[in-house]
């Protein structure tokens, strides 16, 4: 299989180099190019969208033509996994600061989100994560001026929240709606870096339940 990762800006490299290694681990033979113009995405298997600046990734991949690509092959069911500002972009409804920027969304999630949403109180921090889906053992999910979804549509599998009062107050929050991993299909967004840390069980979630049913 191939998995292309979207490298016109963002953590391009680490993505690319987790994904190599959840494929091996896997034992599925496959290729992981970086796309930086069109042409590409259509003979990938799945594709990676990474974290990054979101307004930055939309419009350079607009630019190159990679952005119609991308929206093309989710439609015809290629999985997507988009990170933190990959999981702003595969939003349908932004919030004002969306709005603000003028960036344009690939609306593939029935998700509102809030960019930037852990604003200055803290750039970036790490929570042990519940995620069923991927395993019983928490994950660890480094967070870095990280987004998260303040509410999704009935299509959607909510993932993962941040829901405890503990991790609310050490971020110095109200407590409110804060999913931070989510499904719709085939296109899943997660809103902290998996391919910053050695745990590659998400990884593994993709490849074996979201890439699996690709066209
Ligand atoms: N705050 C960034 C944005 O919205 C995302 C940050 C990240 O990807 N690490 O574009």
């Amino acid at each position: 299989m191939r998995v292309g990762v979207i490298g016109v800006q963002g953590d391009v490299e680490e993505h690319i180099v987790a994904m190599q290694q959840a494929l091996k681990t896997l034992g599925l033979r496959g290729e992981v190019v970086s796309i930086r113009r069109s042409g590409i995405v259509p003979s990938c298997d799945a594709l990676v969208i990474p974290g990054g600046e979101s307004t930055t990734l939309s419009r350079l991949m607009l630019r190159e033509g990679i952005f119609s690509e991308v929206l093309e092959a989710a439609e015809r069911g290629v999985p997507v996994l988009g990170t933190c500002a990959g999981m702003v972009l595969l939003a349908k409804e932004g919030d004002e600061e969306v709005a603000k920027t003028g960036q344009k969304l690939f609306g593939l999630i029935d998700a509102k989100v809030k960019r930037n949403a852990f604003g200055r109180q803290r750039e970036s921090f790490e929570v042990a994560l519940k995620m069923p889906a991927i395993g019983e053992e928490p994950f660890n999910a480094v967070f870095i001026r990280a987004p998260c979804y303040v509410s999704v549509g009935r299509g959607v599998e909510v993932l993962a929240k941040l829901e405890s009062e503990e991790t609310f107050k050490a971020l110095n929050m109200k407590k409110g709606e804060c999913i931070v991993a989510a499904r719709q299909e085939n296109v899943v967004a997660v809103a902290f870096h998996p391919e910053l840390t050695d745990d590659l069980r998400l990884h593994h979630y993709f490849l074996q339940n979201v890439a699996k049913k690709a066209p």
